[in-house]
């Protein structure tokens, strides 16, 4: 017999986990942390739905935390099996996962000298030490090679255009009934006719799909990100202003640099300094680079001409603190693209305490703002905000870049969806809060007539 759970990912974005059983053997695709609301934050803390020593394998769709960021604590509580993941996704996870182990071992701290634990001491929910542990279980694995995992089932990573490594995963079940049964976890979906990755691989045939909804219920808009890009450097510059980026280390950021290297190379903007100040999208930039086989044709034909296309003309990665801070000493017009992307923390925040206060320079928020923090008070226009404790007044130009986002909007999906040959038997929607999940459903049953339904959390579901 084989099972579906949803053990995350039900009625949120976030704890993406799924567990297939087939016969005595269980495959857990993805081990998301819930992020967010209390009340799935608490679900991290409580002891895992199923006994981790009971899973056999772990296969991975890609590297972002709502995806991975239970690893270090699923092995801590005692996986003991491979995680597959491409090769992408296993080298993103050697810097995402350690990064997520110091913010929870930094929580814990805060919360012991806070006193506001009822725990004494806090603990984190994992440490870097736990992070390494589940590093040492990552085997990476090529993209479109079947791989006999054991029992009925093999696995196979489609590339999946999201971020670098992302993928569909393809589980094929040989035991489930007369006929091989396929199921494919869509994972996050990426974008169409975007540079540097590869658009989404269209699908064939699946019997069983999970497909994500995260903007099923919106699109992306028909802005052009470079474009106005373009106007936002031009018009800063003139007045000699900074150029400041929030933006997330890990996908965003590259996708900046490329835009701003090709206006450069165009002659659409001025050449000026450009620092990439993160650590980790210092790192995330390298390993977007080296990755030859996620890149899409013009990256492969920059790769060719050895040009690098994430490397503007006047070019700085900020690696030391030191060097972060001297950034804003020097004079004159410059772009600063530093993490975190929602403002909530990192670098970013004393580039913003320094420039905030200056009519001249602009902030320019290209990602999604959660409820709540200083990037959507920002651009909800607050006149002030507080950073170290500080009151800061708001003075520079605050503008957002929305059609940057990395992944598909409900267009992009029905366009994904629309490569199946025939309908998979049924259609899972996932990864996305319950107005967006309704609003993919009845577009999918309304455009292709699918069977369609929404899971619940823990729901079991047999197939074949
Ligand atoms: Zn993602």
């Amino acid at each position: 017999m084989t099972s579906l759970e949803f053990l995350g990912a039900t009625g949120t974005v976030t704890g993406s986990k799924y567990l297939l059983s087939a016969g005595d053997k269980r495959l857990m695709v993805d081990c998301g942390l819930f992020q967010g609301l209390k009340e799935l934050r608490l679900r991290n803390w409580n002891p895992p739905p199923i006994d981790p020593a009971s899973v056999d394998w772990v296969a991975m769709t890609h590297a972002h935390i709502d995806h991975s960021g239970y690893l270090p604590k699923f092995v801590k509580s005692g996986f003991r099996g491979p995680i597959y993941a491409t090769d992408g996704t296993a080298d993103l996870l050697r810097i995402l996962l350690p990064d997520s182990a110091r913010l929870q071992e930094e929580d814990a701290e805060y919360a012991n000298r806070k006193g506001f634990s009822k725990h004494k001491p806090a603990l984190p929910l994992y440490t870097e030490a736990d992070a390494d542990a589940a590093l040492k279980q990552v085997r990476p694995v090529n993209y479109n090679q079947s791989l006999d995992l054991g029992g009925t089932l093999a696995v196979e990573f489609i590339s999946a255009g999201h971020i670098l490594g992302s993928s569909f995963v393809s589980v094929t079940d040989g035991g489930a009934g007369d006929r091989p049964i396929k199921i494919l976890f869509s994972g996050d979906i990426g974008r169409y006719d975007e540079p540097i990755l590869n658009d989404p691989t269209p699908v064939a045939h699946a019997d069983y799909l999970l497909v994500e909804s995260t903007y099923g219920d919106r699109n992306h808009g028909p802005q052009d990100a470079k474009s106005s890009l373009a106007e936002i450097i031009n018009r800063t510059s003139a007045r000699g202003g900074k150029v400041v980026i929030p933006a997330f280390a890990v996908g965003r950021t590259q996708l900046l640099l490329y835009y701003i290297r090709e206006l450069e190379d165009e002659g659409r903007i001025p050449i000026l300094p450009v620092a990439v100040d993160s650590p980790m999208a210092v790192s995330a930039t390298k390993l977007y680079l080296r990755h030859k086989e996620d890149h899409d044709p013009d990256m492969q034909r920059l790769d060719d001409a050895k040009r690098n296309a994430l490397a503007t003309r006047n070019f700085l990665l900020v690696e030391s603190r030191g060097a972060s801070k001297s950034i804003d000493a020097q004079k004159g017009p410059a772009i600063i693209v530093s993490a975190s992307g929602m403002a909530t923390g990192g670098r970013v925040l004393h580039h913003l305490a320094h420039y905030l206060p200056d009519a001249n320079s602009t902030v320019v928020f290209v990602g999604y703002q959660a409820q709540g923090t200083r990037g959507q008070r920002l651009q909800q226009g607050e006149k002030e905000i507080k950073i170290y404790g500080e009151i800061i007044p708001v003075n520079a130009e605050i503008e957002s870049i929305g059609s940057l986002s990395a992944h598909a909007d409900s267009g992009e999906i029905l366009r994904w969806l629309s490569g199946f040959k025939e309908p998979p038997r049924q259609t899972f929607i996932v990864h996305g809060e319950p107005h967006a999940a309704k609003a993919l459903e009845q577009k999918i049953v309304s455009t292709l007539g699918w069977n369609v339904t929404i899971p619940f959390y823990r729901q079991s579901v047999e197939l074949g």
